[in-house]
């Protein structure tokens, strides 16, 4: 046996895909539109405004003005009641100040012109945005405190408003608003970023790869804050046996630990893994919650993993702190994981680079060890072992992992065989061969279900004492 391949069943079950899962969670109603990020801005169908829906004194509603920046299409704007946010977004005129404040220098400039506007009577809500931009210290008030507690250099938002809204609005400005207004969602989204950056140092705006996703409902006002995980790559060797890669549940509790007297609690099946070796240090640097381990291709539990070690993804889920100096992080881990496990060659990764590492089908390299029921003549054994030098093997499906695995049979190269020994009746040998070669099979032979085998050449039963993978060809 040997390597399973990498993208092997994992002990916690299948990952999340984080955007995905977030992306789907309940912003219910059947009319809403999705929620997008910005630069996905739908274009509503073109709808005739008639009108009704609007409140105006009496009736001196020019329905046929002018356009803004017209003196006249200002003056039409405040009479239907638009808020001083949309008055400056959609009036086309340049003036000393943004938002809300642009907007009431408009006004009074339209009120000088006109004192009979300073009559009209403003609506309850603004037709085009219905006040929305009255919830935005509401909403910045919430995601600074909720996001408090973490780094961050970089913020996404994503925004929901209803459709009628886009429509509406839509309708009033193509025909009201200056050429070019923005549309009312970047506008909001701009407001709320002014915001932040008014009250917190040193963030950026992005529109992908944020260290911060926030979505806003504009509909509920509810506002989700997701802080997206870290990725580091490494490599690992893994310098003694009995120790899974991947945290492994307990049997007896199924992980829920508690008073489970089989894991005293601890809802492990072994205590120590790869996984926690490396990620508890870098958990507890990076005040996190959890990570994920993702590792390309997996040794069994008794195989130790040698040379330069096995490439990893490190997940680091909801980390309150990112800036991490890694070298000492890597010092850190190989102090206290010291005879057990070791990492080198820590970088910081993305998330594309997880598949890379789950693809990958590197040659690898091992040292096997084994037993032999009768002892033969050394040159005879060295003979015979070098024999299968540049075979390709026929493997069925081990016995040993065909509960979980339909049975096939895969061909493997075995690309070179070196360092043949013999000591008595213990026999030692190196091979590099193909990804997902079952190494300890091609030694006994799986009761003759690999072809050809160690067993089979030398003709006596072989049993396998250890299995090192010597290296991974790879990166
Ligand atoms: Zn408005
Ligand atoms: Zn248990």
């Amino acid at each position: 046996m040997s390597e399973e391949e990498s993208n092997t069943e994992s002990p916690n079950g299948p990952e999340k895909d984080d955007w995905h899962h977030f992306a789907s969670a309940s912003y219910g109603s059947a009319d809403a539109e999705p929620t997008e990020v910005l630069e996905n801005e739908t274009t509503p169908e073109e709808e005739w405004f008639d009108g009704d829906d609007y409140y105006h004194s009496g009736g001196s509603i020019d329905w046929n003005a002018p356009p803004c920046p017209a003196p006249l299409g200002i003056a039409h704007m405040i009479k239907i009641g638009v808020c001083d946010n949309c008055l400056h977004r959609i009036g086309g005129r340049r003036v000393d100040s943004t938002g809300a404040e642009g907007g009431s220098i408009l006004r009074a400039e339209a009120h000088s012109r006109d004192s009979e506007l300073e009559k009209v009577e403003i609506p309850e809500l603004c037709p085009l945005c219905e006040n929305l931009f009255e919830d935005v210290i509401n909403i910045v008030d919430r995601i600074v405190e909720s996001t408090s507690p973490y780094q961050y250099s970089t913020m996404q938002f994503g925004i929901h408003l209803p459709k009628d809204m886009i429509q509406s609005e839509d309708s009033i400005r193509t025909k009201h608003g200056a050429q070019g207004s923005k549309t009312l969602k970047p506008s909001f989204v701009k407001a709320i970023q002014d915001e932040i950056s008014s009250r917190t140092q040193g963030v950026s705006f992005v529109k992908e790869s944020p260290d911060i996703m926030i979505t806003i409902d504009a509909l509920t006002l509810r506002v989700d804050v997701d802080v997206r995980p870290i990725f580091i790559y490494g490599r690992y060797r893994k310098l003694e046996r009995g120790i899974p890669q991947t945290r492994w549940p307990c049997r007896a509790c199924r992980g829920r630990g508690g008073d489970c007297e089989n894991c005293q609690g601890t809802g492990l099946q072994y205590i120590e893994s790869v996984q926690d070796l490396i990620g508890e240090p870098v958990r507890n640097s990076m005040e996190a919650n959890d990570t994920s381990f993702h590792g390309m291709g997996r040794e069994d539990i008794d195989v130790r993993c040698l040379g330069s070690g096995r490439p990893f993804v490190l997940e680091v889920k909801g980390p309150r702190i990112r800036d991490m100096d890694l070298d000492k992080l890597s010092e850190e881990i190989n102090s206290k994981s010291s005879g057990k496990v070791e990492v080198n060659s820590l970088r910081w990764s993305l998330k594309k680079e997880v598949s890379r590492i789950k693809e990958t089908r590197s040659e690898k390299s091992y040292t096997i060890r084994f037993k032999v029921e009768e002892e033969l003549p050394e040159d005879e054994v060295v003979e015979a072992i070098s024999s299968l030098s540049g075979v390709t093997l026929e493997q069925e499906t081990p016995k040993r992992v065909s509960h979980r695995r339909a049975a096939k049979t895969r061909k493997r190269k075995v690309t070179s065989i070196s360092d043949v020994t013999v000591e008595g009746n213990e026999v030692q040998f190196s091979l590099r061969c193909e990804a997902g070669t079952y190494v300890k099979e091609l030694v006994h032979s799986d009761e003759g279900r690999t072809v050809p085998s160690v067993r089979e050449v030398i003709g006596t039963e072989c049993e396998v004492l250890w299995l090192d993978v010597k290296d991974i060809h790879a990166d």
